[in-house]
């Protein structure tokens, strides 16, 4: 077993701001936006401070600006005309499979509101055609790439858990990048605030940004290994984990993390220590065949962090498998849906301890997770038996 040098380096936070109220007007302002002072925070207070729906519909449409075709052999002459919505987890078979009425419960949605709910998450109802869709592929791209595991009855093996896998990276990268993108629009919320709250505001940019700049590094390295085993068509130091349940769970979900704790709680790496490289976890939680799957795939060493994470979830007692997946999209994936009936017929507790799952997830104020963060708790979120189990490591 490889123990990863983060464990043994030290937490590493940014540095925090050296907030001002007054700097010779045309230095750089201490926010960080990169502008002049006189052209940034010099008179905030007084500035005029736009709803809170304005800046959501800026960084909505910035996203969309930012669109972009993720296949590895992306170029003018090869991608189709337009970028389109793309589905991180397949429209027909996955959402389809947990929605009701044409909707599904969204915790990205909770995520992107977080502002105009002052700080609190919650999930809400989204439709079908806009749920788990990103701008991260074009037209021709979409279809011929993901056609394996979105028509027909696709099987669990090294080829489709790729694609999965793959699109979980492409998602991770065009997610973090469009975030980057429009944190500019974010730093001009704290128009017409005392300077004290600017400060409050500014620093937890600050940290947002830096943990985004750090986790972009990473995925944009994991997708250029996924590319090249496209190109190459050679998997071989491609890894993955499946398991099929024997029926339909209420969350379905499509993303990347770093493992930092398997679910015993034992410390795998720390993103906030040393400088890396880490490793990644890339995971889908969906619909294949009428039932649910869960899917892990992971590079790199095949002792390290991610083998370790896979072992212990393959560890757990069969009766809890259903529930860790469950707990983990909570815990590490914004990328989320709800069966609806299931998400409001819960109790207030189970609710909330949702949610707490989620929230520490954020990386909001910039704390460290703890290593209790997908243990097991009295806390039920699924039951589900495994059917099938798949593995190429
Ligand atoms: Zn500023
Ligand atoms: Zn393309």
């Amino acid at each position: 077993m490889t123990v990863h040098p983060s464990l043994s380096a030290r937490f590493n936070p940014p540095s925090p701001l050296q907030a001002s109220r007054k700097m010779p007007p045309n230095e750089r302002c201490w926010c960080g936006s990169g502008k002049k002072w006189k052209k940034c925070h010099k008179d905030r207070e007084n500035q005029t401070k736009l709803p809170i729906g304005a800046y959501l519909a800026a960084m909505k449409a910035e996203m969309i600006a930012a669109g972009y075709c993720s296949h590895p052999l992306a170029s003018a002459a090869t991608c189709g005309d337009r970028i389109i919505r793309a589905h991180t987890v397949q429209k027909k078979g996955g959402i389809a499979a947990i929605a009701e009425d044409g909707h599904v419960i969204s915790v990205k949605c909770g995520y992107e509101d977080i502002a105009k709910n002052d700080g609190e998450i919650i999930p809400r109802k989204l439709g079908v055609k806009d749920a788990s869709t990103f701008n991260g592929f074009c037209s021709t791209h979409d279809d011929e790439m993901f056609k394996p595991i979105e028509v027909g009855k696709p099987i669990l093996a090294t080829d489709t858990a790729f694609l999965l896998s793959f699109r979980a990276i492409a998602y991770e990268v065009f997610s973090k990048q469009s975030a980057i993108s429009s944190l500019y629009i974010q730093r001009d919320i704290d128009k017409g605030t005392p300077f004290e709250i600017q400060c409050v505001i500014q620093e937890h940019l600050h940290i947002y940004g830096a943990g985004l700049q750090r986790g972009l590094k990473d995925v944009t390295g994991w997708k250029a290994e996924y590319d090249v085993a496209f190109k190459s068509k050679n998997y071989d130091w491609f890894k993955f984990y499946g398991i099929v349940f024997s029926d339909i769970l209420p969350v379905v979900g499509c993303g990347a993390f770093h493992p930092e704790f398997d679910f015993h709680g034992n410390p795998l790496q720390r993103i906030s220590r040393g400088s890396g490289p880490f490793q990644h976890v890339a995971f889908n939680l969906t619909v294949l065949n009428g039932v649910s799957v869960m899917v892990f795939g992971w590079t790199q060493d095949i002792d390290g962090p991610a083998t370790q994470f896979a072992n212990s979830y393959r560890s757990l007692p069969d009766d809890q498998k259903a529930d860790a997946a469950v707990r983990l999209a909570f815990e590490h994936i914004e990328n989320i849906y709800f069966k609806p009936s299931w998400w409001n017929a819960i109790s207030d507790d189970m609710r909330e301890e949702a949610i707490r799952r989620i929230r520490t997830g954020t990386g909001l104020g910039g704390v460290e997770r703890d290593r209790s963060c997908i243990s097991n708790t009295s806390v039920k979120f699924a039951s589900s038996a495994p059917i099938d189990e798949k593995c190429n490591y």
